[in-house]
């Protein structure tokens, strides 16, 4: 049966990846599509609707009139995605009758479940193309290897067959040629009522890139843009969805108003680097780098998510552009999604929170302490140490494949060393420490939810623990609740953070290794909250009423 189904799902693939290509449509009688999971009403609730807004007065008259064409060409965005994620929305949309259906499927954008294996939803579709929609769905990897056309590769091409059936090459201004034309279009009319001239500057460029497919001077601008009040991520930007070679890149858009005053302090923190470097507790000779205090860290808020960063679970932080040649030139940019965040906390990690840490440390959690604890681990992944003090080279080469869920594991509990080491300097104003480590406690919580087989769970389930063994929280058998020990907290966060920077510092790959494997592991009492949580129907995620009258204007 199931074999039956994936076939007529392939099928409709396939055929709608010919007709865009050609132009032309087949008139067929119309597909109803139904699914018979029985948890599709369920699932769509645990997706909280959250209204994207911000504060627009600090905005300028002409920032204003900018701001609806965005919302135009982020659709477009939006479109094109569904087009590269599955083909046709509007034939699958007016496939199905039942409304819960519709809303699963624009959350997924697609038959298939995003959160849970990219598995079908719908009865007539199979399994998802590893490809997506950038290659026929018939294509074999041999059949990809004899292309001889070399921008096959291109993160902006999308392989297609010609009448004949044989494998073509097609640029994405080419295959989306209609909607990016319109984007274009838009955008030039931004830049062109666009005031602060970084960001004239790069509309002009991004408009043009749309249409060349050559994004690197748009990259390269929107890098330089420093004063600007409103920003536009958009174009085809992260690869994930080409789940088959990693290749081709999504179209995505975010309109985003800068926060000023917190991408300041972002700022203003970075310059303290050099000193909390020097504060790290251990030895000089693993302190002795001098960490970069230009990277470009901000504050914003979202008004917009459309296309790949819509899909499923939302993004929160993002850290652009991906080429390496302009990464290596100027940096790159991470860019903290503020609203987006605080809805995440206030649906999620405050629900989490209630039912598995002791009443009196509730106040606790704060929404200030998980931003800054979330902004602090991008800050600390300067400090510490990149290369080996052994002659093994680079920490990264030396610890293999745990150098990256090492690394994140640095990041976040240097973040909160820092946070100490900033209120005993009497940097971080009024605000309790003790805020810091309960709200740390319960991001644990949030992060391991879904499972801790992945790096990053393993990471996170290696400092909790390290935390339990060393009494920096109790917990309480009967209740089943968590209660933070301030002292020895404090105490853990600096010797974890020193045992992180030797092991970098010493390459030791084995170390890391045995680390990840026998401490990253979820202990049966920590289990038995998590089980907890999941029939306690706290939202998986969230997702957005957005757009032009949303945020009033
Ligand atoms: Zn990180």
């Amino acid at each position: 049966m199931k074999q039956k189904i994936g076939i007529t799902g392939l099928a409709f693939m396939a055929a709608s990846s010919i007709f865009s290509v050609i132009g032309f449509s087949c008139k067929t009688s119309p597909q109803m599509y139904t699914s018979s999971d029985s948890l599709i009403k369920q699932k769509v609730n645990e997706f909280i609707k959250v209204k994207l807004t911000t504060d627009l007065s600090v905005l300028s008259e002409n920032d204003k009139k900018i701001l609806p064409l965005f919302f135009k060409v982020g659709q477009i965005m939006d479109d094109l995605y569904w087009q590269q994620a599955w083909g046709d929305k509007q034939e699958l949309l007016s496939g199905i009758t039942d409304e819960n259906l519709k809303a699963f499927v624009e959350i997924n954008y697609g038959a298939w479940e995003r959160l849970n294996g990219n598995k079908s939803f719908i009865d007539q579709i199979g399994a998802k193309p590893e490809g997506a929609n950038f290659y026929p769905v018939d294509m074999t990897k041999d059949e990809f290897e004899k292309i001889a056309d070399s921008t096959k590769t291109s993160e902006y091409t999308v392989i297609r067959r010609n009448a004949a059936g044989a494998p073509i090459v097609v640029p994405y201004n080419l295959e989306y040629n209609e909607g990016l034309k319109k984007a274009s279009e838009l955008l030039k009319k931004a830049s062109d009522l666009a005031e602060d001239e970084g960001l004239k500057y790069y509309l002009k460029l991004r408009s043009e890139a749309l249409i060349t497919g050559n994004y690197f001077d748009s990259d390269m601008a929107w890098l330089d843009m420093k004063q600007n009040n409103i920003d536009f991520v958009v174009g085809p930007i992260e690869t994930y969805e080409d789940a088959l070679f990693g290749q081709k890149a999504s179209f995505e858009a975010y309109i985003l108003v800068k926060d000023h005053e917190w991408s300041y302090k972002l700022k203003r923190f970075a310059t303290l680097l050099p000193v909390l470097q020097q504060s790290l507790p251990v030895e000089q000779k693993f302190k002795s780098e001098t960490p970069g205090t230009d990277s470009d860290l901000g504050a914003y808020d979202v008004l917009f998510y459309g296309g790949d960063c819509n899909a499923g679970s939302k993004t929160i932080a993002i850290n652009l552009p991906n080429d390496s040649r302009v990464q290596l030139a100027k940096g790159s940019r991470k860019l903290q999604l503020k609203n987006a965040m605080r809805a995440k906390f206030d649906h999620i990690l405050v629900p989490i929170s209630q039912q598995l840490i002791v009443p009196e440390q509730i106040s606790n959690i704060t929404f200030d302490a998980f931003f800054e604890n979330t902004m602090f681990h991008e800050v600390a992944h300067g400090l510490g140490i990149k290369n080996t003090i052994n002659g093994k080279g680079e920490v990264q080469d030396a610890l293999k494949e745990t150098a990256s869920p090492i690394e994140e594991a640095k990041a976040d509990i240097l973040g909160l060393y820092m946070v100490t080491k900033l209120t005993e300097m009497g940097q971080l104003g009024e605000n309790n420490l003790m805020d810091y480590y309960v709200t740390f406690l319960a991001g644990i919580f949030r992060s391991v939810r879904f499972g801790a087989a992945s790096a990053h769970g393993k990471a996170n389930m290696m400092r909790f623990n390290y935390f339990e063994k060393h009494g920096a929280f109790s917990y309480n058998e009967e209740t089943g609740l968590y209660r933070v020990n301030f002292d020895a907290m404090k105490q853990a966060v600096s010797n974890l953070s020193a045992d992180l920077i030797i092991l970098q510092g010493n390459g030791d790959y084995d170390l890391a290794k045995n680390w990840l494997e026998t401490k990253g592991v979820v202990p049966p009492s920590l289990q038995k909250g998590l089980d907890k949580i999941s029939s306690a129907g706290i939202p998986r995620d969230i997702v957005f009423e957005q757009g032009e009258t949303v945020v009033g204007l």
